[in-house]
């Protein structure tokens, strides 16, 4: 609870309005008590004040009339409910008569507190303790009256002081707008905590049932930016955990199909020799040659299975050596020839001596023209053609990933074969994806055009497919001079 983030926000809140509403405290103290302004009203104010009360004792006072006389008349003509006024002797300052009366008698001296000051017109200015909480501030005029009697008026200062009810109605008035302010916050807090945390809880239950196991989850994309970005970022992460699982459905469903076919075959055939079915030598030896066929074939779709989950899983490092990929290009039609010879096909080569040298894995670079070769002459029917063109492309680059390279070599593999449907052309370099399964030569696992484009990828090259249904395809491979790097590794797939 305490580590909740409504709470937090809560206290956060409080405590900054707490500081906030003590600061405004201490600065208005501050001001009230060395507020100059305050000081010359309270001065303007006793100075009124004392001429007010000498206009009207003076004349008293002159004639000699006693002081308690005197002041009896000034409280009949004067309010001195907020005026101290004090008449002392000039000799040796003695209050004569106090407004309040209760300073009759003493030395002025005993009360007056701190410095006290002369103005130019011979009036005296300090403080005076008068019985208040808090000191006032005096304005004593000497020798006003006979025997040189002097008049004193003394009034509480007009700044705010840590005692005065104005501070104490205003530390209440802040008191008060703190607590409403505390309210306000930990409503606006409530708000924020729960807009927050709602898209989070929202997210947690997804999360845990991602874990469970049930991967159709997908939260709304709410609340703050962050917590957007978040939402965003978790759909993301389920649509390729969604994907993942289900490539790993269709991984485990195209292999046991795709594996069952040629073992039914081996079976069959076996069996038929164990039984003595497949009577005589020659029939024998027309069993064991299908079962070694369909077990070459089991032996290339178990090759090609382990090739892809090593690449994809990145356990395959491609080297980096010296390429010409002329010879290489040689290589792969040579071994090819025959077969198409076989079929009745021509298969054309035609690379420039020039061809510059790259930087690569050349076994890994003969697989991928092997297979588009062998994918180009399994396609295209007897009497087609199938041209293999090499070129350089040296003063181009090659953009991948966000990089720039300079481009070396351009490969394409065309034939005349049966083409391949717009609608099929884009997913084709898609693990396990094959265009027409039914109508399939050769029993692939649709997995061979995949591992051709994480080969080339991996050579941060790129490769692309052009096909026209009933014409021909072509496949347009371009490598870079040198990717660059001391050993290329094959990135882990994000699904
Ligand atoms: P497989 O190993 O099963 O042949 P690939 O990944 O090599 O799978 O090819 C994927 C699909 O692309 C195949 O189903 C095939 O129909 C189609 N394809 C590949 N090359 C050609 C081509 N040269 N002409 C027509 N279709 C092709």
């Amino acid at each position: 609870m305490f580590n909740s983030l409504r709470f937090r926000l809560i206290v956060s809140y409080t405590v900054i309005i707490a500081v906030c509403l003590a600061i405004i405290a201490v600065a208005l103290t501050l001001i009230g008590r060395g507020n100059p302004l305050s000081r010359e009203l309270t001065q303007e104010r006793l100075v009124l004040t004392l001429n007010n009360v000498t206009r009207l004792i003076q004349k008293d006072l002159r004639d000699g009339m006693p002081p308690e006389q005197v002041m009896a008349d000034l409280r009949a003509r004067f309010d001195t409910l907020q005026t101290r006024v004090l008449l002392f002797t000039g000799l040796n300052r003695r209050i004569l008569a106090d407004s309040g009366d209760t300073l009759t008698g003493h030395d002025l001296s005993e009360i007056t507190t701190g410095f006290s000051a002369r103005l130019p017109d011979g009036s005296i200015t300090g403080n005076i303790n008068v019985g208040d909480k808090q000191p006032w501030t005096y304005m004593a005029r000497p020798g006003v009256g006979a025997r040189n009697t002097g008049i004193l008026v003394a009034q509480a200062p007009l700044g705010v002081t840590l005692r005065s009810p104005i501070y104490t109605q205003m530390l209440r008035q802040l008191a008060l707008s703190g607590c409403i302010g505390g309210l306000l916050s930990v409503l606006l807090a409530l708000l924020i905590a729960e807009s927050v945390s709602r898209p989070l809880r929202r997210l947690t239950k997804a999360a845990n049932a991602i874990a469970e196991g049930d991967y159709d989850q997908t939260v709304p994309i709410q609340g703050p930016t962050e917590v957007h970005e978040l939402a965003r970022n978790f759909n993301s992460m389920a649509e390729q955990v969604r994907a993942s699982q289900q490539s790993q459905r269709d991984l485990l469903a195209n292999v046991s199909h795709e594996l069952k076919t040629p073992l039914t075959s081996i079976q069959g055939f076996a069996q038929a020799i164990s039984d003595g079915a497949a009577g005589n030598a020659e029939s024998i030896r027309r069993s064991a040659g299908v079962i070694q066929d369909e077990a070459q074939r089991m032996a290339r779709m178990v090759s090609e299975l382990l090739d892809i989950a090593r690449i994809e899983s990145g356990q395959v490092v491609m080297q980096r050596e010296p390429v010409q990929l002329g010879a290489v290009l040689h290589d792969c039609t040579d071994k090819l020839a025959l077969r198409a010879q076989q079929a009745g096909m021509t298969l054309h080569v035609h690379v420039p001596d020039d061809l510059p040298v790259i930087t690569g894995d050349g076994d890994r670079l003969a697989q991928v023209f092997t297979n588009l070769i062998d994918n180009a002459l399994k396609h295209t029917p007897e009497g087609g053609q199938v041209t293999v063109v090499a070129r350089s492309l040296a003063g181009s680059s090659i953009v991948r990933r966000g990089k720039t390279w300079p481009a070396g070599v351009e490969v394409r593999v065309a034939d005349t074969g049966s083409g391949i449907p717009p609608e099929d052309l884009g997913r084709i370099f898609e693990r396990f994806y094959q265009v027409d399964k039914s109508r399939q030569r050769g029993g692939g696992l649709g997995l061979g055009l995949a591992i051709v484009k994480q080969i080339v990828e991996a050579h941060y090259g790129t490769i692309k497919a052009e096909s026209a249904l009933g014409i021909g395809s072509r496949f347009i491979v371009t490598l870079p001079l040198d990717p660059g790097a001391e050993t290329t590794q094959v990135a882990p797939r994000k699904k």
